[in-house]
């Protein structure tokens, strides 16, 4: 039988407006058994609709001082003043039951997962251009027009250091996105250095008909 890999950690980060929430919800409600959705803990106030334990886990900033102090965060960040982080426990879990885990977090954060963990495979969603992204931040009418400037300002910032993502997908028609990240995934899973046992396992099984072929 094929060894049980480890799950992969899986990054994936967006400017803001880019869609990147809602292509996870639907890649977890289409693929929900495959995947791991690593809830954040923040700062920021809950938007209308989001709730504790789902979307975040809602902190005050001792409390979330607190969980650093504490080590019980992978990695944290501070973005347009809120601090953001990933619970450890959770993703440790996950990882070593075999489940892909996502985490939907910017970049500071990726190039933190990234350095921890080599492995990890970076994922980068953009619309299809600027304009576009502006008018979904508009649109979306959760954040003041001052708050949706300084999240403009920070997706410059982000751009300027997307080439230390590994892929590139673009939320231009949802579904499409949604499965494109999906086969990414799929294919890092196999990738050679990824299955090494299999290898390993197929080289042994041959070389063991080598034995008998001299008999
Ligand atoms: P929002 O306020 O729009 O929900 O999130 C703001 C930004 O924080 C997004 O880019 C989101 O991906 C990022 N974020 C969410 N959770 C985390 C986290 O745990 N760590 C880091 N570094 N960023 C996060």
């Amino acid at each position: 039988m094929e060894q049980k890999q480890k799950g992969i950690l899986v990054v994936f980060s967006g400017f803001s407006g880019s869609g990147k929430g809602t292509v996870m919800q639907e890649l977890m409600r289409l693929y929900a058994k495959d995947y791991a959705l690593s809830v954040s803990a923040t700062t920021r106030q809950p938007r209308a609709q989001e709730e504790d334990g789902r979307e975040y886990f809602f902190k005050t900033r001792e409390e979330f001082e607190k969980m650093i102090e504490k080590n019980e965060l992978i990695e944290y960040a501070l973005y347009v003043e809120n601090y953001y982080g990933t619970p450890k426990a959770y993703v440790e879990e996950q990882l070593a039951a075999g489940r892909d885990v996502i985490l939907e977090i910017e970049i500071q954060g990726a190039k933190k997962i990234k350095e921890m963990f080599p492995d990890a495979l970076l994922l980068f969603v953009a619309p299809k251009d600027a304009r576009t992204l502006r008018e979904r931040l508009i649109l979306r009418g959760t954040e003041s027009a001052e708050v949706i400037e300084a999240r403009l300002c920070r997706a410059f910032e982000e751009a300027l250091g997307m080439e230390a993502y590994d892929y590139l997908v673009i939320n231009d028609e949802l579904m499409e996105c949604v499965k494109e990240v999906h086969s990414i995934i799929r294919s890092e899973h196999r990738k050679i250095s990824r299955n090494q046992g299999f290898v390993e396992k197929i080289r042994d099984e041959l070389k063991f008909f080598q034995k008998e072929n001299e008999i």
